[in-house]
């Protein structure tokens, strides 16, 4: 399947990115998780997204596209993919759409899976996020067995720099005026598939459904 998954930070957008590559070995590509890379690794993309992703604020379009138009190219992107975190805004969009169109190919749908600001605050000021591999943590709900250790690597458990209240405050007014108007962009074009959030489950579900799985 070819899918955008929309949402605030903190709605789940990768968990549920995570149970849909088991499906059909889509692959999960998040420009976060792309970028988080690159700053540890201290490359000259890492240095030019750095800042920006410590206050919460978006990096270039420039950037991100840059990134992109490589990533879709590689081999498994074949079996399809779920892009989590990207497009971020109307010109990413308009540009996938381009990119796509040059490539031949056409996405599935677009998820918008909505969550309560009071939810998405709690759940991101308890995220823990391993250094290793990526995997997610909750202090209150799903902690690692032991504390500040990864359960799956054994990579350190850490918050994230971008989730410190000030920042998380500052990404939330960020998706709001730039990222949640894309829902009314892809409703535009017909392909817009708008789930509330109580459950990965359920919004699996409605994925299915919807794509006919
Ligand atoms: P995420 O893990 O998706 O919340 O992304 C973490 C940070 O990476 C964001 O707060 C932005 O600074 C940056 N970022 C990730 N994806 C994008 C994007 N598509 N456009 C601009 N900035 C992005």
């Amino acid at each position: 399947m070819k899918l955008i998954l929309l949402g605030a930070p903190g709605a789940g957008k990768g968990t549920v990115a995570k149970l849909l590559t088991k499906i059909d070995g889509s692959v999960q590509i998040s420009t976060g998780d792309i970028l988080r890379a690159a700053v540890a690794a201290g490359t000259e993309l890492g240095k030019q997204a750095e800042a920006a992703m410590k206050a919460g604020d978006l990096v270039s379009d420039e950037l991100i596209m840059g990134i992109m138009r490589e990533r879709l190219k590689e081999d498994d992107c074949k079996n399809g993919y779920l892009l989590d975190g990207f497009p971020r805004t109307i010109p990413q969009a308009e540009a996938l759409k381009e990119l796509l169109a040059d490539m031949g190919e056409k996405l599935d749908t677009v998820v918008d899976i909505q969550v309560p600001r009071e939810t998405i605050l709690d759940r991101l000021t308890t995220r823990r996020t391993c250094t290793g591999c990526g995997e997610i943590y909750n202090v209150k709900s799903n902690p690692p067995k032991v504390e500040g250790v990864c359960d799956k690597c054994g990579g350190s458990v850490v918050q994230r720099d971008d989730e410190t209240e000030e920042a998380i405050s500052n990404r939330l007014d960020v998706y709001n005026e730039q990222t949640a108007p894309l829902a009314g962009f892809y409703k535009n074009e017909g392909m817009l598939l708008e789930v509330d959030a109580t459950s990965s489950d359920a919004v699996i579900d409605a994925i299915k459904n919807k794509i006919g799985m």
